[in-house]
């Protein structure tokens, strides 16, 4: 099992396997790829192309995919993911990424959520395929997907949302379809505290049961502009991972933060909760122990 970051800095905290690099976040922002990181790129979360192509933004009958509209779980804008010029776009400007880095993680590759993407040009070429609304988003999402592999050489790490039962009929997304196109999954299952652990190995579970191609959990550490008092503890993260660990065949886990000093924070802090440590130590086989001997190595690393 393997252990890594997700960073929205070209940071690498000592105690990883590896480092992704959140070369463009959902902000839009494009920042420089890193030779031994590998890239995360938001493809249709783009706040920034928002702003400067509004006519792109996905649609629905509830509204456009923007931050402010409540009826969806969107903190950015989301692009229609037929347009064609932002389609192509993005494809040259994965493959770029690709020759420049060790790895493509890709989130935000599908539809807005449920009920998108309902713009003139999405219900035309609807119509014109003779599918109904759930299969021809399927087909945009997987016909993307084909074309992503053929611009990725490399590793090709595809994030899902942490829906195992509806992942189809929100965003498009088919695990099997997708799962032709993916080296491996990444489920992010960020949240700002994980006080119920119980749901998140449940989700664990779910993913483990449906997913034909290895996957790894995100975590959430720290985030830009984040307070101390908005985060997990880290007595949450370390149960979290526990339990999740316990599931089974999960690839690995990775820490998405903002910022050094907020990792070994939190690595100092686990490492410190010799009491919760030793209770955690009983959950379960080798991928808890395997897990367990990570935050033990991180002694090395306390100052
Ligand atoms: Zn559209």
């Amino acid at each position: 099992m393997k252990f890594g970051t997700l960073t929205f800095q070209p940071h690498k905290p000592e105690g990883f396997d590896f480092h992704v690099f959140r070369v463009k976040p959902e902000t839009g922002v494009r920042n420089k790829p890193v030779s031994d990181m590998p890239s995360n790129i938001a493809v249709f979360a783009d706040t920034q192309t928002a702003q400067t192509h509004p006519d792109w933004v996905s649609q629905s009958p509830l509204g456009p995919a923007q931050f402010g509209n409540n009826n969806f779980n969107i903190y950015w804008s989301v692009l229609c993911p037929t347009q064609p010029e932002y389609r192509e776009e993005q494809l040259r400007y994965i493959a770029e990424i690709d020759r420049q880095s060790p790895g493509i993680w890709l989130n935000s590759q599908y539809f807005a959520d449920h009920s998108h993407c309902t713009c003139p040009r999405c219900k035309d070429l609807q119509q014109k395929s003779g599918l109904g609304f759930i299969d021809w988003r399927r087909r945009v999402v997987t016909d993307f997907l084909e074309d992503v592999r053929g611009a990725v050489k490399k590793e090709l790490v595809l994030s899902l949302q942490p829906d195992p039962a509806s992942s189809l009929e929100r965003y498009g997304v088919d695990f099997d379809d997708s799962a032709k196109y993916a080296d491996k999954f990444n489920i992010v299952m960020f949240s700002k505290n994980y006080a119920t652990p119980w749901y998140w190995e449940m989700l664990a579970r779910g993913f483990k049961k449906l997913l034909k191609k290895p996957f790894y959990i995100s975590l959430y550490v720290y985030g830009p502009g984040d307070l101390i008092q908005d985060v997990p503890l880290p007595a949450e993260l370390l149960t979290v991972t526990t339990r999740c660990a316990r599931v089974g065949d999960v690839e690995g886990f990775v820490y998405l933060i903002d910022g050094e000093k907020e990792m070994y924070n939190f690595q100092k802090s686990a490492f410190e909760n010799v009491a919760l440590r030793q209770k955690l130590r009983s959950f379960g086989g080798d991928p808890v122990q395997q897990f367990l001997d990570r935050v033990d190595s991180w002694e090395k690393i306390i100052k």
